[in-house]
């Protein structure tokens, strides 16, 4: 047998397609500031939220119109102590106030799963005010991912 028969034979015995698998990375797929948005009527956004009188950014997601979401960080400050949220403790905390008619729409999702990693992800981007928000209830895989960011 020659040489070129037993390449033959041997490559036709190793009848195995390469595919290779590119992994999607979150930064590909999530596009920070792509768009600001002109009415607070979308839903399933994840949004930010900013400080007028300092750097502080607060993330955050909803599946709801963007505006009823606002509201309600908005009067959230009239609640209890215990009830209140990082935006609130902000104000309150700072004596700061946040730029309500200027939310920008940074990421649209309306899977919820996807709309809370991509929320997850910016808020690290961003050094968002709520970093502190628990994470423990997204599998370890995305923390590994978004920890290697
Ligand atoms: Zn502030």
């Amino acid at each position: 047998m020659g040489l070129s028969e037993n390449v033959k034979r041997i490559l036709n015995r190793c009848n195995v397609d390469c595919v290779y698998t590119v992994p999607k990375r979150l930064n590909n797929v999530i596009k920070l500031g792509k768009d600001v948005v002109a009415n607070n009527q979308q839903m399933g956004v994840v949004y930010e939220l900013s400080c007028v009188e300092c750097e502080s950014v607060y993330i955050g997601q909803t599946k709801r119109h963007l505006e009823t979401r606002v509201k309600e960080h908005k009067s959230n400050i009239c609640k209890k102590d215990s009830c209140l949220s990082v935006v609130s403790k902000h104000r309150l905390e700072n004596d700061h106030n946040f730029d309500w008619n200027n939310c920008k729409v940074l990421h649209r999702e309306n899977h919820r799963r996807k709309r809370e990693i991509a929320e997850m992800f910016i808020m690290r981007q961003c050094n968002a005010i709520n970093l502190q928000k628990d994470t423990d209830d997204l599998p370890p895989v995305y923390d590994t991912i978004l920890g290697n960011m």
